[in-house]
């Protein structure tokens, strides 16, 4: 059977669109969708903004960013070894919600296969689903790039844009 690493924010869940709202509320700070990143903010709003997203529920109740994730990841995970890997060193203070997330949204999943990281070169899947160009330079796998408006640019990796397209790429299993 071959490997499949998932990364969350921006590939399962839909971390941007709870930042841009809290950004909002918390910030009064209205910010397009397509180039929301926080280095991009004021440096002391940032700060803040770091802050607010390291609160031990921040990550508990995102959105899930494309629904047919859930039937997709179920079918791929009769085919493939599932694994989730996300960048939570990032935001230290995420790891609990992070976890809980993932057992409330993808309850069929085996939690031993979560993978906590930093850097993604030490994940040794066949394959790695992430919106985050660096990670898949340094993932030694196959990358699949997630569209999303910051890789727009990105061209060495193959692009799919939503849960559908993922199916199709890995779904009948090539002999
Ligand atoms: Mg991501």
């Amino acid at each position: 059977m071959k490997s499949i690493a998932v990364d969350m924010d921006m590939v399962l869940a839909d971390f941007v669109g709870k930042l841009r709202v809290s950004l909002k509320e918390r910030f009064n700070i209205t910010v397009a969708t397509d180039n929301l990143q926080i280095r991009n903010l004021q440096p002391e709003i940032a700060k803040e903004v770091f802050m607010m997203i390291n609160e031990p529920d921040y990550f508990r109740d995102l959105k899930l960013l494309d629904p047919n994730a859930v039937a997709v990841l179920k079918e791929l995970s009769e085919h493939y070894e599932i694994y989730i890997a996300t960048a939570a060193m990032d935001v230290p203070g995420s790891f609990k919600a992070k976890y809980e997330w993932l057992l409330e949204h993808f309850p069929f999943l085996d939690p031993q296969r979560f993978i906590f990281c930093g850097n993604k070169k030490v994940v040794k899947t066949d394959f790695l689903i992430d919106d985050n160009v660096r990670q898949l330079e340094s993932f030694t796998g196959e990358g699949i790039l997630y569209s999303q408006p910051n890789n727009i640019q990105e061209t060495r990796f193959k692009r799919v844009h939503n849960w559908k397209e993922i199916r199709e790429l890995f779904l009948p299993v090539k002999a």
